[in-house]
């Protein structure tokens, strides 16, 4: 990648999960260890969990997000999924274990703590995740000092819509007080949930492209493999 000028920057973006924060560790870690606390079959038990998950994320709306309701119906439908329907008078303490471990420990990407200060002596930093405060909140807390670095959390829920529609970005420029389109970065390792909407509304975008990977030759924005790895 050209390196990027970053003082051109009024904001800098960053999305949360794969980009400040190890999150498939940390899910990763978390299914293994309630899947052991309550006996069930730990590769499996991943398996479900990463496909019910991604099938319950589609269907949810920004509007009537529930965490609480969320939760339990993952775990009720992991259980059913493996014929462990005897085991759902455990929904509530598997559920709560699950997510007590899941936001437990720190598991801030490596790297970040390098990146981060330099970055903000160019722009100001918030973050923008896909994911409910209620969740995200505790992850952000975990980065310790480095959270001090952003200026503000802006989830689904401070809006009404997700990544996915363009009013989270619109809505998000507006929190920020509406700079210039182009003079917003958005960073991020998804991209149809951080790159496609700020590429549609003029704003420039970082995309990471994830270790081992190579960016597809047609991408034309910028992409590196992780945040560890700019230079600033
Ligand atoms: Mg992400």
């Amino acid at each position: 990648m050209m390196p990027l000028d970053f003082s051109q920057f009024d904001w800098i973006f960053f999305d949360l999960d794969g980009t400040l924060w190890d999150h498939d560790t940390a899910a990763r870690e978390a299914v293994r260890a309630t899947a052991s606390a309550f006996g069930l079959p730990p590769d499996e038990t991943i398996a479900h969990f990463h496909a019910v998950n991604a099938a319950i994320w589609r269907e949810i709306s920004a509007r009537n997000f529930d965490f609480d309701a969320l939760r339990r119906e993952r775990w009720s439908r992991i259980l059913a999924a493996m014929d462990q329907r005897d085991r759902l008078e455990d929904l509530e303490k598997i559920s709560d274990f699950h997510i007590t471990r899941y936001l437990g420990t720190p598991r801030p990407l490596e790297g970040i703590d390098r990146v981060i200060p330099r970055l903000a002596q160019h722009a100001r930093l918030a973050i923008a995740t896909n994911g409910f405060h209620v969740s995200q909140d505790p992850k952000v807390a975990h980065l310790g000092e480095l959270a001090d670095y952003f200026e503000f959390v802006f989830c689904p829920d401070d809006c009404g819509a997700l990544k996915s529609d363009p009013a989270f970005y619109e809505a998000l420029a507006a929190r920020a007080g509406n700079p210039a389109p182009q003079r917003m970065l958005m960073v991020g390792d998804s991209l149809k949930e951080d790159i496609e909407n700020p590429l549609t509304l003029g704003w420039q975008v970082l995309w990471l492209s994830g270790e081992g990977k190579v960016p597809p030759s047609t991408t034309t924005h910028p992409s590196i493999t992780s945040l560890s790895l700019v230079q600033v």
